[in-house]
């Protein structure tokens, strides 16, 4: 678990959100058991949704998505993208997969660049109206690396220079602000 709770937690937590502490520990527990897992695979997430966004205003279906699927291997280094187009419920979308053994930067490092084969290709599907092969474009895997290599490079200074801002100092300091919603100055 990323954060810890324990029992005088649970019951401050109670309190302050004026509800039963057996309700606190239910929301936890389903959060901590069955979404934290799902969050291990989803590597620069927001860079996903960015260029799903992108690529919509480019021509893809708004249903089109971007999703990320770990491959258990042993060893090497790499991943592969599948392109999944007009399943039956209409939706196009990309799978990349990559290799679960390798570390947390290599993954970022591997999956970026495969969002930038994504990009590309797209791009130049909509240029061409899909008479050319993207992959057979030259300069495609220094194409989609630059992409990546930008893309992380953003990323990297923004967590060095803005993630403060975005985080809460203390257990106590998140707790009262989410009083602010309970205090009446929220209204959704
Ligand atoms: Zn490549």
């Amino acid at each position: 678990m990323p954060f810890k709770i324990n029992q005088d937690r649970t019951k401050e937590i109670a309190k302050r959100f004026d509800v039963d502490p057996k309700l606190v520990k239910n929301v936890h527990d389903m959060y901590a058991n069955e979404i934290v897992p799902l969050l291990q695979d989803q590597y620069l997430a927001h860079l996903c949704r960015a260029l799903e966004e992108f690529l919509r205003s480019k021509g893809e279906s708004d249903s089109f998505t971007i999703r990320l699927k770990s491959i258990k291997r042993k060893s090497g280094f790499g991943g592969r993208i599948q392109y999944i187009k007009e399943r039956e419920d209409k939706t196009a979308q990309y799978m990349i997969h990559y290799y679960d053994q390798i570390e947390d930067l290599q993954k970022r490092i591997i999956i970026s660049h495969e969002l930038g084969h994504i990009l590309f290709a797209i791009i130049f599907k909509h240029q061409n109206d899909g008479k050319i092969d993207p992959n057979t474009i030259e300069h495609v895997e220094p194409l989609s690396s630059l992409l990546g290599f930008f893309a992380l490079l953003d990323r990297s200074d923004f967590y060095k220079e803005s993630s403060g801002t975005f985080t809460h100092t203390s257990f106590e300091k998140l707790l009262s602000d989410f009083s602010l919603i309970h205090n009446g100055k929220h209204k959704e």
